[in-house]
């Protein structure tokens, strides 16, 4: 496509489909000031948001470096994500200290013990482009990086457990049988090479090369290895305890970090990540929660999305993002907001969003009825 034709097509995706942020958000004047080098980079970063409309953020930075050198154009759409005021710097602050607020779901309504919790942080390991930009070679490498960590990881008694790569002929592979019932679990990532925003950005790239997953003995804590970050390290559990699940992530993120190299930072954005949506705490907390009344039996999440919105939570499907409902009504909420907001406050977020949310469903009325 040529300059004008980029820039018509933007415009259009502009008012076709206003949810696009890299479109809402689209500077053509700094975009046409670009020298060709950077205007071509900075095309790569959009691409995804250019060729899927329906995109929510529309961008994928290709290097941790991006945030830096195109800040003019993405941080209105980082602010607006994370719903940063123009009054606010961009900043990262962090903590991890579960103090005193209510972190126990039973307390909502005993029936909340049986949700499942999960906690995930996306990192990247400053060494590596980001996965947008890797090669093959590089996707391995890094994974051989991974697998030689959680070798050493496997040896603490409270975080052993095993390496599974689908990566062919590799020392760890699992056979397709146990990577379809990992997946089912809500354990393992899905098949990337079919995501039509991920195969765009180049994120998906040589499938399933560079890929796997650790899991730990009792299976509640995992590290995803190549997906749409370098990392992606999570704790899964029931109970309904929200700081037993966060303590069991800043734990074994903390022996994680100290078996890696530096993962990439940055004052402002603070944790750098393939996609805009995750930079800051890069962490999602969410609880998969059945919500029948709100959600019509599952077949219609419009309702349940803007009372979720105006709560700062977003709403996914039950097979995670892109997918709809259980007929259960059993959907996936977590806080929007992943930078300029600290880890702790991430998780306050999403208790007190579930006890607003619990509090409609329970009263057996739609929203707005
Ligand atoms: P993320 O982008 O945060 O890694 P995805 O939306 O891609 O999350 O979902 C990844 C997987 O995690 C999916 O299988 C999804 O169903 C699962 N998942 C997400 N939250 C929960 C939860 N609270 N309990 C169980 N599984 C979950
Ligand atoms: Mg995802």
């Amino acid at each position: 496509m040529t300059l004008e034709q980029v820039i018509e097509k933007i415009r259009s995706i502009g008012q076709a489909n206003p949810e696009n942020l890299m479109a809402r958000h689209f500077d053509e004047e700094y975009f046409r000031g670009l020298d060709e080098p950077a205007r071509a980079r900075l095309e790569e970063v959009i691409r995804t948001g250019i060729e899927n409309a329906d995109s929510q953020m529309g961008a994928y930075a290709m290097n941790p470096d991006d945030y830096d050198l195109f800040a003019p154009m993405l941080d209105p759409m980082i602010r607006d994500f994370h719903a940063i005021p123009e009054t606010h710097e961009i900043a990262q602050k962090h903590d991890w200290n579960t103090g005193a607020y209510p972190s126990d779901l039973g307390s909502i309504d005993a029936r909340l013990k049986d949700v499942s919790m999960r906690v995930r942080v996306a990192r990247n390991l400053g060494s590596f482009p980001l996965p947008g930009a890797m090669s093959k070679e590089q996707r391995v490498a890094l994974e051989d990086l991974a697998a030689q960590a959680f070798t050493k990881l496997s040896e603490d008694p409270s975080f052993g457990g095993k390496y599974l790569s689908i990566t062919p002929g590799s020392d760890n592979e699992i056979d397709t049988e146990e990577y379809d019932r990992r997946v089912k679990a809500h354990q393992m990532f899905k098949d990337m090479s079919g995501d039509r925003y991920l195969n765009v950005a180049g994120i998906s790239a040589h499938w399933p090369h560079g890929r796997g997953m650790y899991v730990s003995e009792d299976e509640d804590f995992l590290v995803w290895v190549g997906e749409e970050d370098h990392l992606r390290i999570m704790a899964m559990q029931q109970g309904g305890n929200l700081n037993a699940l966060f303590e069991r992530l800043r734990t074994g993120l903390g022996r994680l970090q100290e078996l890696l190299p530096d993962f990439a930072t940055s004052p402002r954005y603070g944790n750098v990540t393939s996609c805009p949506t995750n930079l800051g705490a890069g962490m999602r907390a969410s609880l998969h929660m059945k919500l029948p009344v709100l959600t019509g039996n599952g077949s219609d999440l419009s309702q349940l999305k803007r009372e979720a919105t105006a709560l700062g939570l977003a709403v996914r499907g039950a097979g995670g993002e892109h997918s709809d409902a259980g007929t259960d009504g059993l959907v996936d909420i977590s806080p929007s907001a992943r930078l300029g907001v600290t880890e702790m406050e991430i998780m306050r977020r999403l208790y007190d969003g579930a006890a607003a949310l619990w509090a409609m469903e329970s009263s057996g009325n739609m929203p707005g009825e």
